[in-house]
């Protein structure tokens, strides 16, 4: 299937739209021949902050969005802004990986990227209910405690303002029940991600982008150095982008725009679902600071509100099961009752449910490909993409805008296409592991 029938620009159950302060604009699509220095292929928080300090440095930016702004994971998130790496992966991990020079700045980019959200938020006066109260990641069973310890240690030498709770001080952050002991770093927030996605939009377009939505890409080609043809699809008709650089930001929904493409990446199906709002008593205990936490269950324990006290849950779909949505919202709410069970008796309907696709590497770090000489792909942010791609994406614009040199940004660059061996079987496998997740969770083995 085409990652092309994966958009739904009806944002049809997303609560984010419900809240939405930030304007929200139709844009219309390409709908005649242009050039541009820079076309960034993608309208989700990496390929709007590209746009944003790529126009800012001078250039002429296109960015030609197939749906929507904020359509594809950026506007589905839970808006969960974490300043840790995803699956249990540590700072001096990360270093292991990626060498000490590299290692150590996309340390310090996730350590303190909530904060250069916050600028990008202040800045553009982006109305998406920015709140940094913090996040923590408390410790479940004995074995997360070891893991959740050894991080704090590391992110304590890196010098990140990381703070240990014990069981009594976590609970009065959380307001959660069963975590033995864990840390907090007070940068973590919380964000309407559809909303953001607007803001950004409108911040790229201060700077002096133009962003065409419906405008699907779809061939890219380069016949000389410095001379890259896009192609893109609006309306039914065939239109053509002369650009100098192409930015392929499409992540989750990145089709075979360069051949095996798609197969650089595992694509990974999440849904998030959103109680009523709570009542005022109840918001006292649940989530009492407005402040978010993820845990390292396999099937991840995490809360955080909403601005109207919705208490925002989820996890991954199982294909599989007879309903997969059903499915989805019975786990989230047994979750949600054994980690808040002062709300049993009350009203925890979910009013909201929505998919939407994220995608991983192996090394559960995002890398750039060099496909052509001047067509990059920015993809593979793992679960922690809200603040890491809008940070990546603001280097990215500086690289594009000759304010910094790609080697400056802190992943891995790749020439080619890095294609992952059996990518196939291990997105299907994705797809259908949420229970045994479940299962290493009951039996402790997480
Ligand atoms: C349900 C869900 C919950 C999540 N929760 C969190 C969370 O709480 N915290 C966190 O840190 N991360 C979370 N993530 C991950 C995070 O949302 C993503 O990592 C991040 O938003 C990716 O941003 P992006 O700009 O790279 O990609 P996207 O936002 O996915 O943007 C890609 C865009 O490319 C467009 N596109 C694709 N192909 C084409 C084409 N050929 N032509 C034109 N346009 C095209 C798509 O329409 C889409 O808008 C979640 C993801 C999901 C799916």
């Amino acid at each position: 299937m085409s990652t092309a029938e994966w958009i739904d620009t009806s944002m049809k159950g997303v609560t984010w739209t419900r809240t939405c302060k930030e304007k929200r604009v139709q844009r219309g699509p390409l709908t005649q021949d242009e050039t541009a220095d820079l076309v960034v292929v993608g309208g989700g928080f990496c390929g709007l902050t590209t746009a944003i300090t790529a126009a800012r440095a001078g250039l002429r930016v296109t960015v030609l969005e197939g749906g929507i702004v904020g359509v594809g994971a950026s506007g589905r998130t839970g808006g969960y802004t974490v300043p840790n790496h995803p699956h249990g992966l540590t700072p001096g991990d990360v270093e292991e990986r990626l060498g000490p020079r590299k290692g150590h700045a996309f340390n310090a980019l996730v350590a303190e990227g909530p904060n250069r959200v916050a600028e990008l938020v202040r800045e553009y006066g982006i109305r998406s209910d920015y709140l940094q109260n913090g996040w923590t990641l408390p410790a479940h069973s004995s074995i997360s405690l070891a893991k959740v310890r050894t991080a704090y240690d590391q992110w304590k030498a890196f010098g990140a303002p990381v703070q240990w709770l014990d069981r009594e001080q976590i609970a009065a952050e959380t307001g959660a029940s069963g975590y033995i002991a864990g840390w907090k770093n007070p940068v973590g927030a919380v964000v309407n991600p559809f909303a953001h996605s607007q803001g950004l939009a409108r911040a790229a377009e201060q700077e002096g982008a133009r962003i065409y939505e419906d405008t699907r890409v779809t061939a890219i080609d380069q016949p000389a150095p410095g001379q890259v043809v896009i192609t893109a699809r609006a309306n039914g008709v065939s239109r053509r982008v002369q650009a100098g650089k192409v930015l392929i930001a499409t992540n989750a929904y990145t089709d075979d725009l360069v051949p095996k493409l798609s197969k650089s990446i595992i694509t990974l199906y999440l849904y998030t679902c959103a109680t009523r709002p709570l009542s005022p008593e109840i918001l006292k205990t649940v989530v009492p600071n407005k402040n978010c936490f993820t845990d390292l269950r396999d099937a991840t324990g995490f809360a955080r509100l909403d601005v109207e006290g919705r208490l925002i849950a989820g996890g991954a779909v199982f294909v599989s099961a007879i309903n997969p949505r059903n499915y989805g919202l019975k786990y989230s709410r047994d979750k949600v009752l054994m980690l808040f069970p002062q709300l049993r008796g009350h009203d925890i309907t979910f009013q909201d449910y929505w998919e939407g696709y994220n995608c991983i590497t192996e090394a559960y770090l995002p890398h750039i490909q060099r496909l052509k000489p001047d067509v990059f792909s920015l993809l593979g942010c793992s679960t922690r993409g809200v603040s890491l791609m809008q940070n990546l994406g603001l280097l990215m614009g500086e690289f594009f805008g000759g304010r910094r040199n790609l080697d400056d940004v802190p992943v891995e660059l790749v020439d080619g296409v890095r294609t992952i061996r059996m990518q196939g079987f291990k997105t299907a496998v994705g797809r259908n592991i949420f229970p045994i997740f479940q299962l290493k969770d009951r039996l402790r083995l997480t």
